[in-house]
């Protein structure tokens, strides 16, 4: 690793791949013989248009994206999707399924209730939101138009193990912070998005993969540039697209396949964070937030029974390289977040720290 580069454990924007880093800055005055950026460039450009078309096709490849599902490049924000999701999906039958497992989903399931009659179907609530309801927990109504949930909350620290079964209710999922961490079983979901600057490029970009039935039904009075169908229709270039963020995710996916694709994110992040709860939870100072069976691989959240020892432990990590692990204020403590392009070798050296702090103590 570049020896200025620190460890950088913020939950976003985050990390991002050396290489990609490094090719941007090696392409950022002339790409590929251009003669110009390509944040200089018409996104209506032959050239531009390559590295749109490319992006996409590489991301359908590494996650296999079935036929019938398109992949859009939006603006929105991942929280722009909490509006955009039911102004399209609620007017099938004018109700939807939430599950409440965190910040996120709670901000979606409160902004969806201006659209239709919103049920809540789970909620981890009640213990701090530091599990994930199983499957016979869930509350499922066979009437609504979707079932929402948010795979990895971020905040929290917990990830859902698996994919809810809710019959033919299509399934809407936010994976900001864990899409591409592991395989995904792309035909299982109506809709699945992400906010782009977790895992997989800068600030900016909103990637929606939608099983294209899904759209061409929304609200009447669904804004222009919040209609799927306006994205599907024209390819995400209705206006202009980000379009820097989406070179930059076409860097970071060809990483992720020069290192093996998705079963080999998927290792390393078992690897990270297995060795970090283990870790964790064999030190005298430290417990996690997350129960046992919801942990996330990517969000891993941490105290100690001090404020003050919270404190010094920040400090002192931030000395030592270890930089943005002070927690969420909601949950407080630390948090560590671990996503694909943090080494292994990260997680190893942030292990031997902990160690070291729980001793000296
Ligand atoms: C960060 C995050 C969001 C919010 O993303 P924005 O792009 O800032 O709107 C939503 N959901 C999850 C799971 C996140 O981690």
């Amino acid at each position: 690793m570049n020896d200025q580069r620190v460890y950088n454990f913020s939950a976003g924007p985050s990390m991002l791949p050396l290489s990609a880093l490094e090719r941007a800055g090696a392409e950022i005055t002339n790409y590929r013989g251009s003669g110009m950026s390509v944040m200089e460039m018409s996104h209506r450009s032959k050239v531009f248009l390559q590295i749109f078309e490319e992006t996409q096709s590489k991301l359908r490849r590494i996650m296999g994206v079935p036929e019938g599902y398109q992949i859009l490049f939006l603006q929105t924000g991942a929280s722009g999707q909490f509006s955009m999701i039911p102004l399209n999906l609620i007017g099938k039958t004018g109700r939807a399924d939430y599950a409440v497992t965190g910040n996120f989903s709670n901000l979606a399931y409160q902004e969806a209730q201006k659209y239709g009659q919103i049920h809540l179907a789970a909620s981890s609530a009640d213990r701090d939101h530091s599990y994930i309801p199983r499957q016979d927990q869930l509350e499922l109504d066979p009437r609504a138009s979707y079932f929402y949930y948010c795979a990895n909350n971020t905040i929290y620290g917990t990830e859902w193990d698996y994919v809810p079964e809710t019959g033919d209710v299509p399934l809407v999922c936010d994976m900001s912070s864990n899409i591409l961490s592991a395989p995904v079983d792309v035909s299982r979901y109506g809709i699945l998005y992400a906010g782009a600057q977790k895992n997989m490029a800068p600030a900016g970009l909103t990637v929606v993969i939608i099983r294209k039935e899904l759209a061409g039904h929304e609200l009447p009075y669904t804004p222009l540039m919040m209609n799927y169908q306006t994205m599907i229709d024209k390819d995400s270039m209705y206006n202009t697209p980000p379009c820097w963020c989406i070179y930059m995710l076409g860097l970071t996916l060809d990483w992720v396949e020069e290192q093996g694709g998705i079963p080999e994110m998927a290792r390393r992040k078992q690897l990270r964070s297995s060795m970090l709860y283990d870790t964790l939870d064999s030190s005298r100072l430290f417990h996690c937030h997350a129960e046992k069976g919801s942990r996330s691989g990517m969000n891993v959240t941490f105290r100690t029974d001090s404020p003050e020892l919270d404190a010094k432990f920040a400090q002192e990590a931030t000395d030592a390289g270890f930089v943005n692990l002070k927690g969420h204020r909601k949950v407080g403590g630390m948090r560590a977040s671990i996503y694909n392009a943090m080494p292994v070798e990260g997680v190893e050296k942030l292990c031997d720290f902990i160690k070291k702090f729980d001793r000296n103590n």
